[in-house]
């Protein structure tokens, strides 16, 4: 099932989430439907603060980018990146190391907005997967970002907490009006802008 992508302005994206005791059916399915809500939107990655669940999820795929590459190492060895996806980190742990690359960015909570934004190049992860198995992986290129990027929501923190102040100040007027579409949708549906 394809689910609502929350947006910018939505309290649910400002949320710490909570760690997953239980890989529970409700787990599962909201997995499948995050892997579904991900490929339709065409996104590489998304967070379960981003379809409404405050929990230590997310689901990655980075197989559509072709020119912004990706590696990946597990147990100290090169692996393939394609045959890894789609990931899916239950309470990941992530590390970041190296010193800091840009690269442009997007999210699927703010719309057709893009920026560079600064962050270290690998990561190291551990993380359970859907069968509640612990797995660890090493993160170069687009992926370490995309990790990044997820981890941060997790932890209820928005790209835009990244970005140089200057770039953000260029946005500011965009995100004023993209956070006040969200808050008149929200109050319009009545409860749910607590
Ligand atoms: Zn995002």
């Amino acid at each position: 099932m394809i689910l609502p992508i929350l947006k910018y302005g939505h309290p649910m994206l400002r949320q710490k989430g909570a760690r997953i005791e239980r890989i529970t059916p409700e787990v599962v399915k909201l997995i499948d439907d995050m892997l579904e809500t991900m490929r339709a939107a065409t996104g590489i990655g998304l967070a379960a603060q981003q379809v409404g669940h405050a929990l230590q999820l997310t689901v990655l795929d980075v197989r559509g980018v072709k020119d912004r590459p990706s590696t990946l190492e597990r147990v100290g060895q090169p692996a393939d990146v394609d045959a890894a996806m789609p990931l899916v980190l239950i309470n990941p742990q992530v590390t970041p190391a190296g010193p800091s690359v840009p690269g442009p960015e997007g999210c699927l909570s703010f719309p057709e907005i893009f920026e560079e934004i600064s962050r270290p190049e690998t990561v190291e992860v551990t993380a359970l997967n859907r069968d509640g198995q612990t797995f660890s992986f090493k993160a170069g290129g687009l992926l370490a970002r995309a990790v990044q990027h997820e981890a941060d929501h997790l932890n209820g923190i928005l790209f835009i907490d990244r970005m140089a102040l200057k770039d953000k100040q260029a946005l500011k007027p965009t995100l004023e009006e993209l956070q006040a579409a969200t808050k008149a949708a929200l109050s319009q549906q009545g409860g749910g802008a607590k």
